[in-house]
């Protein structure tokens, strides 16, 4: 008898043998000091990647003197599948009168990681390759309801060729629902004047319609208007809610009337985050490693 041939199998094999490796991510966040960086990416993984108050005790006297990289990394498990996941910080971004002095280490960094995997590529023993490339950048603009500031739009200019970029404006318990769709207005005007290549979820033909659907929902927030919040508050009868508090209220984190942190996880954890990795490789890496070439005369 006919029976299936069994190739639609597939897809199944690829999540069963990714899973008994497990997955790898690594992002980046960037954006002035304050802004909530560090309180989102632990609202993001519901854990303390970022030790509370860890900044105020290493503080320091003297200014450094360019954008400190610093990575962390943490495995974590859910439902038995692992993920490896690191988290690339840029403390310092913003605090310098010369622009350059942001956005410039930031590249090199992004860059020396492409370096450091072409190098791999082009070892003869190519079996254990550590990808270290970065997969997703997100950027955090002030809630100030204004525009994009010239630091913003030369950062996001520079970087986009070579990072997923995703921003984020952060804070947005800050500002009403009316300023906040005002302002994301505005940041994508800006963005669309600058001809700035944020990142773009894809939909593809053969999608369902609620895949279709989703992707819509999601592409409709972006720039996400995110909280983050480091604590639970107590509601009552035993509920516990994760939000920030105001005399008149509370603003959910988990709620999507309230902000898009729900649609922002959405996307970078539970629906594209494969995608990230996937258009890191084939298209920015892939223009980074040709230019490369190009310029050494390979
Ligand atoms: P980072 O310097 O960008 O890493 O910022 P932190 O995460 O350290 O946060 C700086 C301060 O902003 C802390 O006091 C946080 O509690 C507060 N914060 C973080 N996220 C939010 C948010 O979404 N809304 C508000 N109102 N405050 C926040
Ligand atoms: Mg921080």
């Amino acid at each position: 008898l006919n029976g299936p041939v069994g190739f639609s199998n597939l897809p199944n094999q690829v999540h069963r043998k990714s899973i008994k490796r497990g997955f790898q991510f690594t992002f980046m966040v960037v954006g002035e000091s304050g802004l909530g960086k560090s309180t989102l990416v632990n609202t993001l993984f519901n854990t303390s990647l970022y030790p509370a108050k860890e900044a105020k005790i290493e503080l320091s006297s003297e200014t450094p003197s360019t954008v400190e990289i610093q990575a962390i990394s943490a495995d974590i498990e859910e439902n038995g599948v692992k993920l490896k996941l690191t988290i690339v910080d840029t403390p310092g971004f913003g605090d310098f009168i010369n622009n350059e002095e942001s956005w410039g280490p930031i590249l090199e960094n992004i860059e020396a990681r492409y370096d450091a995997f072409l190098d791999q590529e082009n070892r003869v023993n190519r079996k254990r390759i550590v990808d270290t490339r970065v997969h997703a950048c997100l950027y955090f603009i002030a809630p100030t309801g204004h525009a994009l500031k010239p630091l913003d739009i030369e950062f996001m200019k520079r970087l986009a060729g070579r990072v997923n970029l995703i921003p984020v404006i952060a804070k947005s318990d800050t500002m009403t629902d009316e300023e906040i769709k005002n302002f994301k207005n505005r940041i994508l005007d800006d963005i669309a004047t600058h001809n700035i290549n944020i990142y773009q979820p894809p939909t593809y033909e053969n999608d369902d319609p609620e895949t279709i659907q989703e992707n819509k929902e999601i592409v409709s927030r972006i720039p996400f208007a995110v909280v983050g919040a480091d604590r639970d508050i107590d509601v009552g009868a035993g509920r516990k809610i994760r939000g920030r508090k105001y005399p008149w209220g509370i603003i959910e984190v988990d709620n999507e009337e309230h902000c898009d942190f729900i649609k922002l996880r959405q996307m970078l954890i539970r629906t594209h985050m494969e995608e990230l990795k996937e258009f890191t490789n084939e298209v920015l890496y892939e223009s980074y490693r040709t230019a490369k070439l190009a310029e050494s005369g390979g």
